[in-house]
């Protein structure tokens, strides 16, 4: 049995200044992930904030935007017919995550701060320099079938778990946050970090800032999008490959377009080199296919996956012929 005190904050302040004074407390609302790493002895924060019942759930149109505030539930923003109609690649891609169960507790905020599921994360058995810094990495020479095929280090090879990341990151997505020194907005790009040196950071989240919500710029994504996942059964299970992609055609050209990946690095990764060659093409499979060979430019496999190395292009092909509606 672990001891931690539980606190429940009625306002935002209180929320903000009870962890800034803490370096081992920690937020929760839904709970979906935070009470699994507790329970598993991944995580013992000494004290715990309820922010269930600050107003942040609102699901709202503002000018040039669309704000989800943190507490929004994942069910519910999938759901909403302002999400459907503005953000379809959103809602797709949340449908894909977990299970209804869970998205029916999950949070928009706690779904991105959610930790990988690397095993050896939740073994406390074994080493791993996420959850003990300097001890070194069980998958690095373990059992990798899982792991990061971009932007690892040596120190880490863990992806991020969340479908829902991978929509935001590739719609120019915010994250809204307010701490201790104010209010501040992150690109959605920026927000989750590759591991570098310190695996044990996930974010750039300072101690005590409390995700608000996040805004995603009005965009011309609505008709043509899909969102692939590629997993072990179909459904209540982790990426192994995930691919959101929307495109602008006109006229049969690509006006515009957007591409992001998930379960292949510690963080949603976008595929800019590819989006740039896709930019004023014709609609064809011969394009996708070279778009998909740049976008695996810099990737690198471990032993036991490197069966990602094929499926991720394969996946990215996929994905962009069906969001072109190609036959
Ligand atoms: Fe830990 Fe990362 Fe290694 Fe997994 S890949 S064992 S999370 S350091």
């Amino acid at each position: 049995m672990i001891n931690f005190q539980y606190l429940r904050a009625d306002t935002q302040k209180k929320a903000i200044d009870a962890l800034a004074k803490d370096a081992s407390a920690q937020f929760i609302a839904g709970g979906t992930n935070l009470v699994d790493l507790m329970k598993k002895g991944v995580t013992s924060p000494q004290r715990i904030v309820d922010i269930t019942h600050l107003p942040l759930k609102q699901i709202e149109k503002v000018p040039g935007y669309t704000r989800i505030g943190s507490l929004a539930l994942n069910s519910e923003v999938a759901e909403h017919e302002l999400i459907k109609n503005n953000h379809p690649l959103l809602s797709l891609a949340l449908q894909a995550g977990a299970s209804p169960q869970l998205r029916n507790m999950a949070t928009v905020g706690g779904n991105i701060m959610q930790r990988t599921r690397c095993t050896y994360f939740y073994d406390t058995e074994m080493p791993c320099n996420k959850r003990i810094p300097g001890s070194g990495c069980g998958a690095l020479q373990g059992y990798n079938r899982m792991h990061a095929i971009f932007g690892a280090s040596d120190k880490c090879i863990a992806v991020h778990p969340s479908d829902m990341c991978v929509a935001l990151v590739a719609l120019d997505a915010k994250v809204l946050v307010s701490g201790p020194k104010g209010n501040r907005r992150i690109e959605f790009e920026d927000f989750h970090r590759l591991p570098g040196n310190d695996a044990a950071k996930d974010n750039v989240l300072q101690q005590g800032e409390l995700i608000t919500g996040i805004e995603i710029p009005d965009h011309p994504f609505t008709k043509n999008i899909h969102y692939l996942k590629i997993r072990d059964r179909a459904s209540y299970a982790f990426a192994l490959i995930s691919v959101a992609a929307t495109l602008d055609i006109q006229n049969n050209v690509i006006q515009d377009v957007r591409l992001a990946m998930g379960g292949v690095a510690h963080k949603p990764w976008r595929l800019p080199a590819a989006e740039e060659f896709l930019k004023g093409k014709k609609v064809s499979e011969e394009i996708f296919r070279e778009a998909a060979k740049i976008a695996m430019n810099g990737s690198k496999a471990y032993e036991h996956n490197a069966f990602k190395l094929k499926m991720a292009p394969a996946a990215i092909i996929e994905s962009l012929k069906i969001a072109a509606k190609l036959d």
